[in-house]
């Protein structure tokens, strides 16, 4: 990766705003999310100075270490929490995320719920749902999604924006995303949180809402701690 970090956001938002066209969707109808795992707050600085606004990060304590001030400099900032949550976690995640796209148990979706209840706030909230139904990923199964949907609102009095997906690694994303896409048009949602760097052009084209975009704009992340 030869180009400034500005020259790559510029070509994936161009990217994005072409798979939306194809797809006959409107301008703007996709949120890029950069995600900004394991780089420095530099890193995340610097494509906030490109103009960028929204932004991905896969791990509670990690984010608290890096945002505060960031969001304090820039308080238009959008943080969004894609990785697991630990229901220990919810009070500080709640304090401090936009948007969480991981709720994917009872558990959790109750920490959430109480603890919005006590800041006083309102997240964006998505449920994992895991399309390839992996056993070492998280996510509610594909048949169960419509009836956590229903708890989620019935039981914890939470609205959920949406569903989110990572697809199996070894897997064509399209019929993944393709479910995705199903699950919420039966659950009622319209938010659709999938697309990483090497296929959120095809998600767009599935009617992703949120594309999750990391290592194409950031640079590879070293292979461990993911
Ligand atoms: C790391 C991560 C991404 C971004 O992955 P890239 O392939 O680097 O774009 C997207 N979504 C989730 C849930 C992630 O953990």
């Amino acid at each position: 990766m030869s180009e400034t970090v500005s020259e790559r956001l510029t070509a994936i938002k161009g990217k994005v705003a072409r798979a939306e066209r194809r797809a006959g969707r409107p301008a703007g109808s996709v949120s890029l999310i950069a995600v900004s795992k394991t780089f420095p707050a530099e890193a995340a600085a610097e494509v906030i100075d490109a103009g960028h606004r929204i932004f991905g990060e896969n791990r509670v304590q990690e984010a608290k270490a890096k945002w505060p001030a960031l969001q304090e400099a820039h308080p238009d900032v959008d943080l969004h929490l894609i990785g697991p949550l630990q229901s220990n976690k919810a009070k500080e995640a709640v304090a401090l995320f936009d948007a969480i796209h991981t709720i994917d148990r009872d558990k959790i979706a109750k920490a959430v719920a109480t603890e919005m209840g006590r800041q006083g706030r309102a997240l964006k909230l998505f449920v994992q749902i895991n399309t390839g139904e992996e056993e070492q990923k998280a996510g509610i199964p594909p048949r169960d999604a419509v009836a956590f949907l229903e708890r989620c609102r019935s039981e914890h009095g939470l609205a959920i924006e949406g569903l989110m997906c990572i697809p199996p690694v070894d897997e064509a994303p399209g019929p993944h995303f393709a479910l995705l896409r199903k699950l919420a048009q039966e659950a009622g949602v319209g938010g659709l949180s999938m697309g990483m760097s090497s296929d959120f052009e095809t998600a767009v084209e599935f009617g992703a809402t949120h594309v999750r975009v990391g290592s194409a704009l950031f640079g590879e992340r070293p292979p461990i701690g993911e």
